[in-house]
């Protein structure tokens, strides 16, 4: 296995203007302020956070949706953030996505077969055995063959998903990144694509980015958990690590809405106060201080760095910086 890791996103940011005119000046939405991470080749990293969290922005900037204002994204070391639309286009292959809404990301005036079609031929692949791949991608996605000559408003939404998915697979990516992709669907069909995602990623070795606002979508299918909030990640670990020992009160806090399998128990639930700060002007220090039961002095006129608290395991805060955290905590009681 390559020591590099498939994709490199190193301190990262996206700055929007809004507003603004003859008179006025345009105001600077902040989605994505220095956001590092890294996916290795058959990984799966969830990015999760609320609405507004700049989650998406990331995953969008990575694909070279949207242009960055600052950063690098490297694939298998190679740096595509400054990449000319020509010289990017091979890569393009290589990151597909699946977007969230599987009634407007179909086009209603394809059948399936053309929907699956359209990459192979953008990408040269599988030329004249087109219809045997089709079968193989809907057999993937666990679609019955039929369903090729059908047009995409004769399916579910779980089923619309399922091409959303056949679709990405057809360029025979090496990452997708889904974009809150179980979103919009039922809490069953929600699990069923789940399951299927995780399925696709084990069978095909492929790499996932996994953007998602509820962590307990990703508690079953993820390697690596980044928490973020604000524009920033605040907290980076392994699945389980995270399950078991959030550190940072912002996960604490999400995790706290997780139901737990075993019957009778509990999380102790912990409502945050307040709403997200904007992003056009977010609070000085901890970007989570104006929401954060543990603040104290130092968070709010000192950002915290993301630092290692044990192997893997990331943390933005000042309550887990330094060799004794309980000392911290008892001085922000
Ligand atoms: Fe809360 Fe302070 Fe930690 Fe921020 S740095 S999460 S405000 S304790």
């Amino acid at each position: 296995m390559s020591a590099i890791p498939l994709l490199q996103a190193t301190d990262i940011v996206k700055h929007f203007p809004v507003g603004g005119g003859l008179f006025a000046k345009a105001r600077i939405v902040r989605a994505v302020d220095g956001v590092s991470f890294e996916i290795a080749r058959g990984e799966t990293l969830s990015l999760v956070g609320e609405s507004g969290c700049g989650k998406s922005t990331v995953g969008r900037a990575v694909l070279r949706l949207v242009p960055l204002t600052s950063g690098q994204v490297l694939l298998d070391g190679q740096r595509i953030d400054d990449l000319s639309a020509s010289a990017l286009r091979p890569l393009r292959r290589r990151m597909q996505v699946v977007f969230q809404d599987p009634f407007s990301s179909l086009n209603p005036r394809m059948r399936v077969r053309d929907v699956l079609i359209e990459p192979m031929r953008n990408f040269g692949l599988h030329e004249g055995r087109w219809d045997a791949r089709i079968a193989e991608l809907l057999d993937l996605v666990r679609l019955p063959k039929d369903s090729a000559g059908r047009w995409p408003h004769e399916f579910s939404g779980g089923q619309r998903q399922r091409i959303g998915i056949a679709r990405a697979l057809a360029a025979e990516p090496d990452l997708i990144v889904c974009d809150e992709a179980v979103s919009a669907l039922d809490v069953s069909v929600k699990a069923q694509v789940v399951n299927l995602l995780q399925d696709l990623q084990a069978d095909l070795g492929l790499a996932m980015l996994f953007i998602s606002h509820d962590l307990a979508i990703v508690e079953h299918m993820t390697h690596r958990i980044a928490v973020m909030y604000l524009g920033r990640i605040v907290e980076v670990a392994e699945r389980r690590s995270l399950f078991a020992a959030p550190k940072h009160p912002y996960t604490e806090a999400l995790l706290s809405a997780v139901p737990v399998p075993e019957p009778g128990a509990q999380r102790r639930r912990i409502i945050l106060a307040g709403d997200v700060p904007s992003p056009v002007n977010p609070p000085s220090g901890c970007r989570f201080h104006t929401r954060c039961p543990y603040a104290f002095d130092r968070c709010r006129s000192e950002e915290p760095a993301l630092r290692a608290t044990a192997a893997g395991h990331l943390v933005a805060c000042h309550l887990h910086e330094g060799p004794d955290p309980a000392k911290l905590l008892a001085r922000a009681a």
